[in-house]
This record gives structure tokens, sequence and C-alpha cells, in this order.
């Protein structure tokens, strides 16, 4: 039953008295007037008052007492009881009245002593018992007198009514009351049982209650709780927002609720986290206090806590990420602002991490990026923070090292990473550049800023990565002119696509027994308005990181193939040459490849036979299973393959097998040494005797001596390339070979 409802239920109860007693009062007149009227005492007057009293009571009950009726309900106690009196003084005056008329002393002495004893106790029901039997007395005193019988008789019957009446309010009073307790109890038990801890405290501290459940919440026993104890208790760290929070109640005025977190001691020692809400009831009577909730929200605040660490933690090494890296890097800028230390940002960056992720697939590729971690972490003090960034990409942060101890940690990063690991049933070393850029309080106004710095350490990983790897380079400003320079070229390079500066050179490539021309290779050169006739190796990379090498290389293959249309048109022997174009492996990996060359070869209406695509062996390496089908769809088009710089990578025969290749490159590497090294030229051997057994072609590439092509004509390479037979040159020049020849 709720507080409201209690309310009303009293209301209502009162309110049915107060006309049960208006009743009575209308009963007791009437009954007098019929006296009067029996006895013929007092005349017609008296008779009519007494009907204008009854009918005037009468009308009173019509009233609508609820609504003058406060919710706590003591206004209407004291009308009642003003009520009631007024009644029954009535019906006592009728009484005196009968009594001093009859003269039946004894009988209206008690009775009207009876009454105003009960009517002071507030006693109805005994003191109309009382009456009752008195009423009787009275009946038996004037037996021999019929009109005072009647009277007693009358009397006493409405006494009896009277009790029954009486007795029935206090069996109702009862219910309420029981009613209440058990509201009470229910409310009591709630508390007890509740998980939240319930206090009522004065503004001055004064804990006034406190719920049983308390101990449940808190450990602690209700009986000793206080404020020093609450403060006793509270996590020096939440001491002052506890405080505060308590001030915000105080001053905040009649209603106001206030919520804090905070940690408080449980009894038994463990610290957890609670949600405090008070609100503020200081002038509500009778509580006067902030009645303040207690909740125990640790498993909730763990919860929070583990996804903060989750969404700030990578998932796959446990470490910072990115964004938490972030934020540590700006509190350490901050404090070494004050301080006036140095920050030390080192990116490490794993090389050719693609390579073993796409070769030796995905788990291998975690376990490298997880093992990494490990090692970098060995290598660093625990102040220091080590954060994976993203991918293969790790980033630490060192606070108070010189310079000479920053490259001596880099020294240390990159040896450490160095060390052979073994991934599954393989080995693999592996190898990483790193970027070094550091900060002192006093660059800038507000120290350095932390997206600068992490951009200087990136620029300097990217010029350890261009230097040749495996290796730091320490940020230098003039890395910057380096990143500039970038962005001007490729412009320039797009340029050069719209102005048609690019044009294509072709290299013999000859059939090594005879050194009769059995086709060119077709690489392009850059006629720069400025720097000259510039070799791929100044722009290709250029081109193939901006992606610009998709054009360009489309624009090659179809340069190539127009001449190709010519010397067919115009020597009968170029109809047995073929002409090898280079592909990149951003070229590979574009889309719509397969369909391009397909069109070239339409609209140059070339026999596809005359056409080998050059790839190199590191593209076979990535992602082998679209590679498979991309070359496969390349062969239907009645194309060649070509591997290129073959013995570099590491490629094995099994793994060959699974291309749809014609032709291998040896690269220039093993020719270069094949005469005066003698593992390359078993090298070269061993080359050559796979592609026998995977019955390819062999083609040398890079041949510029005599004793070089003799040595790789005896190991049984059948094809070469190189300046002892021709430099790559217009095509002109292939021209004048085409027409030499005999058909
Ligand atoms: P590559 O495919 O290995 O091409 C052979 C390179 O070796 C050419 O260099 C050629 O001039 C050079 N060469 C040929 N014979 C000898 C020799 O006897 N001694 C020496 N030292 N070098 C010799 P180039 O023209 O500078 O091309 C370099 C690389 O640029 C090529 O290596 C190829 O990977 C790339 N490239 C050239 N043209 C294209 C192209 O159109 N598209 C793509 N994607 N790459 C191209
Ligand atoms: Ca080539
Ligand atoms: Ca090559």
């Amino acid at each position: 039953m709720s507080e409201n409802a209690l309310e009303q239920h009293e209301i209502d109860y009162r309110a049915r008295q107060l006309r049960l007693g208006t009743w009575i009062g209308v009963a007791v007149i009437l009954i007098g007037a019929v006296r009067a009227l029996l006895d013929r005492h007092g005349g017609p007057w008296l008779v009519a008052l007494m009907v204008l009293a009854a009918a005037g009571q009468a009308v009173l009950v019509a009233l609508p007492w609820e609504r003058y009726m406060t919710r706590d309900g003591r206004w209407l106690s004291r009308v009642m009881i003003a009520w009631w009196g007024a009644n029954l003084a009535l019906l006592l005056a009728f009484t005196a009245y009968d009594v001093a008329a009859l003269a039946i002393y004894p009988a209206g002495v008690t009775l009207i002593l009876a009454s105003t004893a009960a009517l002071a106790g507030d006693r109805e029901v005994i003191g109309f018992g009382v009456a009752s039997v008195a009423g009787y007395l009275g009946l038996v005193v004037t037996r021999d007198r019929p009109a005072a019988g009647t009277l007693a008789a009358l009397t006493v019957a409405l006494m009896l009514g009277v009790t029954w009446f009486c007795a029935r309010t206090a069996s109702n009073r009862r219910r309420l009351d029981a009613g209440r307790h058990t509201a009470e109890r229910k409310i009591e038990a709630l508390l007890e049982n509740a998980s939240d801890a319930v206090l009522a405290v004065h503004p001055s501290g004064e804990v006034t209650y406190a719920s049983p459940s308390v101990r449940t919440a808190l450990g602690y026993d209700p009986a000793i709780m206080t404020s020093e104890l609450l403060m006793d208790i509270t996590h020096p760290d939440y001491l002052a927002t506890s405080m505060e929070w308590w001030t915000a109640v105080v001053n905040g005025g009649r209603g106001y609720t206030a919520r804090a977190e905070t940690r408080v001691r449980r009894a038994e020692g463990a610290w957890i986290w609670v949600e405090v809400i008070a609100t503020n009831r200081f002038d509500e009577e009778p509580l006067n206090a902030a009645v303040i909730s207690i909740r125990d929200i640790t498993t909730r605040k763990e919860l929070e806590e583990e996804l903060t660490r989750q969404a700030f933690a990578d998932s796959l090494t446990g470490m910072p990420n990115r964004a938490l890296f972030r934020d540590r890097l700006e509190h350490a800028i901050a404090r070494n602002r004050r301080g006036g230390g140095r920050i030390t940002l080192l990116l490490v960056d794993l090389d050719d991490f693609k390579l073993v992720n796409d070769s030796l697939g995905h788990t291998a590729g975690d376990q490298l990026i997880a093992a990494t971690a490990l090692r970098l972490h060995q290598q660093l003090r625990a102040s220091d923070t080590l954060a994976r960034l993203g991918g293969d990409e790790f980033a630490v942060l060192v606070e108070d090292i010189t310079e000479i101890e920053a490259m001596d940690l880099g020294d240390r990063l990159l040896a450490a990473i160095r060390r052979p690991l073994r991934l599954g049933n393989r080995e693999v070393v592996c190898s990483a550049s790193i970027g070094v850029a550091t900060a002192k309080a006093g660059d800038g106004d507000d120290g350095p800023d932390p997206g600068e710095l992490l951009r200087n350490a990136d620029l300097a990983m990217y010029a350890a990565k261009g230097a040749g790897r495996d290796r730091f380079a320490l940020f230098d400003p003039a890395m910057y002119a380096g990143v500039l320079r970038e962005a001007e070229e490729r412009a320039e390079v797009e340029r050069a696509l719209a102005r048609d500066e690019f044009l294509v050179h072709y290299q013999p490539i000859v059939d090594l027994p005879t050194s009769r021309l059995i086709g060119v290779e077709a690489l392009v050169r850059w006629e720069h308005p400025v720097r000259g006739l510039l070799g791929p190796n100044a722009f290709i990379p250029l081109a193939e990181s901006t992606g610009l090498i998709v054009p360009l290389g489309r624009w090659v293959l179809r340069q190539a193939c127009e001449q190709l249309a010519r010397w067919r048109d115009e020597f009968p022997a170029a109809a047995g040459i073929r002409v090898n174009v280079n592909l990149s492996a951003r070229q590979f990996q574009h889309e719509g490849l397969v369909e391009e060359v397909a069109g070239i070869l339409a609209e140059t209406g070339v026999d596809p036979r005359q056409i080998v695509l050059e790839i190199t062996e590191s593209l076979l390496m990535q992602d082998t299973d679209s590679t498979i089908e991309t070359l496969g769809r390349l062969k239907a088009l009645g194309v060649r393959l070509a591997i290129d710089d073959f013995g570099t990578g590491y490629s094995s025969l099994s793994y060959l097998k699974r291309f749809p290749v014609d032709i291998l490159k040896i690269d220039r590497s093993f020719v270069d040494g094949i005469t005066t090294e003698r593992g390359d030229a078993t090298l070269a051997e061993a080359v050559v005797q796979l592609g026998r057994a995977l019955q390819l072609q062999t083609v040398a590439e890079g041949i510029e001596t005599a004793e070089q092509w003799s040595t790789l004509q005896s190991l049984g390479c059948e094809f070469g390339q190189g300046y002892l037979f021709a430099r790559p040159g217009a095509a002109e020049a292939i021209s004048s070979i085409l027409g030499d020849a005999r058909p």
C-alpha cells in the first residue's frame, strides 16, 4: 500500500465517521422530539426547534468533508471530536431534561459522567458501554413509571446502537493501523533486502537513519553509520569530489538531487565503486534530511573500464593502439613542456611484412606481429610506451634520452627484430625500418605538436626504407623537401603523360648460339624537357606509388603493340619475333587489366602469341589464388608470360609449377658474377636446369661480355639479352635489323 493510498483511506474513514456521527445526532434529536410530544413537556416551539435541528444536521451530512481534510487528517480529527462532542452534548442535554422532568438522578448522572469521561479519553467504546449499562440501571429503577421506562428503553437502544457503531469504528481503526503497520514493515523489508543502502543525513552531517541494507551494501552495521565513518571509508582520491557533491546537495534547495560516483572501502577492506544519489529534503517534515542512496556499481565500472581498455588496446598484442598512443604522446608533451625534457619517438615498420602475410598466411603474419611486439618490448624500460599503430607499424615513446641513446636504442630494436623467428615449420628472418624524431620543450610555444612529431618520425621511417631498409633514420627537416619534391614529381609525371613526353626503347633478345634476333623488350623512357632522357628507375617507383603506373603501363603496351603491327606490315621477318612488355605489381592488381590487354590486342590487331608479358617473381608471391586466376585469364588471351628477375625472389619448384608461365628471365646479378664467382655459375646453372625441368624457355639478362655469353651457352641457356648484343634503343634500330634479316 503506498503512502498516498494510506492517506486516502484515512480520509475516507474519517469522513464516514463524521457522517455517522451526524445521523446519530439526527436520531437523538428526533427521539427527543417524540419524547417531548408523548409526555407533553414543553410547548410546540420545542418540537419545532428539534425538527429544525434534525433537518440542519441532515444537511450537514451532505457536506463534502473530504475536501476540508488535510492529508495527514489532523485537522479532521479535531473537527470530528468537536462534532461528536456537539452531538453527545445534545444527547446529554435531552437526557438531562428527561432526568430533571422524571427525577431519575442516579441513571442520568452516571450517564453524563461516563459519557464525558469517555469523550475526554477518546474511548468511545468503553464510554458508551458504560452509558448503556447506566441506561439499563435507569430502566430497572424506573420500572414502575411507564414514561420514564420508555425513555430508558429508548436510551438503552440508542446507546447500544452507538456502542455497535463505535466498536465498528474501533475495529476499522485497528484494521487501518494494521494496514499501516504492514506497509511500514514492507518498506522496512524492502530497505533491508534492497541492494542500495539508504541514509538520511542532516545538513549538519548527522546520520538520522541508516537502512538495514547498509550491512549488505557496505558491510557496516547501520547503527554505527556516521558522516565521519562515511568520509573515512571514501577513497582519498575522491574525497574532494564527494565533499563538493555534498555541498551541492546542501545548497541545492528543496528537492535538489545530485549524483556522484566514488570509491569506498567495504568493511572487510575491499574497494568498491559506488553511485551516490542524494535528494535534498531538509525542509520536509518529519524527515528534515537529505535522503542518500548508495549503490554498488563495481561490476558496471569494471565492465566500462574493460570496454575502454579494449577501445584503446590493440587486440592482437594487447598493447596501446594508435588512439591511446596519441593520448600518451600528448601527455608526455604536456609534462615536458613544464619539465623542459626531451621526447623521442621511434616509428618501427617491418620490411616486407606483406610478403610474409601473403605467402605464409594470416596466422603466420599475426604470429610475426606478436613476436615483434614482444621483442621490441624486451628492449624498453618500464617507463617507455610501446604501441601498435596498425598493421606492421609500431611506435615507441621514450622520454629523456639523448640522441646518442636514441640511436643506440634504434640499433638494439633492429637487432632484436633481425633474429630468426620460427613461424610454424618455417624459419623467417625479418627486418624493420625505423624513423626517429625528437622534440624538446620550447620547440614552439605550446611545445611540439603530437601530429607533427608523428609525421616527422614517419618521414624518417620512409627515408630509412628508401635508404635500403633494415636501418633507422633520424628526422631531418630536409626530409620535408623530399616529400615536396615527390609531390612535384608526381604532378610532373601526370603532365608528362598528358604531353606525350614518354617514349619506348627496344632492346633485342637474341638466340644465344646464333645471336639472331628473336624478340625485343620494350623499355620506357622519359624525354624530360629539362633533365633530358630519363631511365625508368628515375620515375617508375614514383609512378608505382602514386598509381600512375596503370595509365603509363597501358600506354607502353599500346605503343609496343602498335610498333609490332608496323614492323609486321613492313618486314616479313617481324612475323617471327616477340615483343616483351613489363607489367608492374600495381598494374597486376588493377581490376581491369585483362580487359585492357584484350582491348589493346584487338585494336592493334597483333597476334597475341607475339606478346610476352613480364612479371616479377615477388608479384607471384602475393595473394596466390587471385594471382593464378589473373595469370590464367591473361594466358587465355593467347599471350605468353615470363618471370622477370628470376632468382631474386624465394620461389621454389613446387611454387613455380602452379603458375602458367612460359619463360624465365635469369636476373642480371647471376650473369654478372657468372665468370668470376664459382657460386653464381652454379646458381645460374641451377636456374637454367630448373627452367628445363619445368619446360620453360630461359633468357639470360645483362650479358655484357663474350665470356658470359659462352658460359651461359655451355650451361644450356637458350636466349640472352644485354649490352654485348645491343643496348636498348629507338625502334628504328630494330627496324634496320629486321630489314637486314633474310626472310
Ligand atoms: P628489367 O625489366 O630488368 O629491364 C632490363 C633492364 O636492364 C633495362 O634497364 C635495361 O636497359 C638493362 N640492361 C639490359 N642489358 C643490360 C646490360 O648488359 N647491362 C646492364 N647493366 N643493364 C642492362 P632499364 O631500361 O633502365 O629498365 C629498368 C627497369 O625498369 C626494368 O628492369 C623494368 O623493371 C622497369 N621498366 C622499364 N620499362 C618499363 C615499363 O614499361 N613498365 C614497367 N612496369 N617497368 C618498366
Ligand atoms: Ca623486364
Ligand atoms: Ca629483369
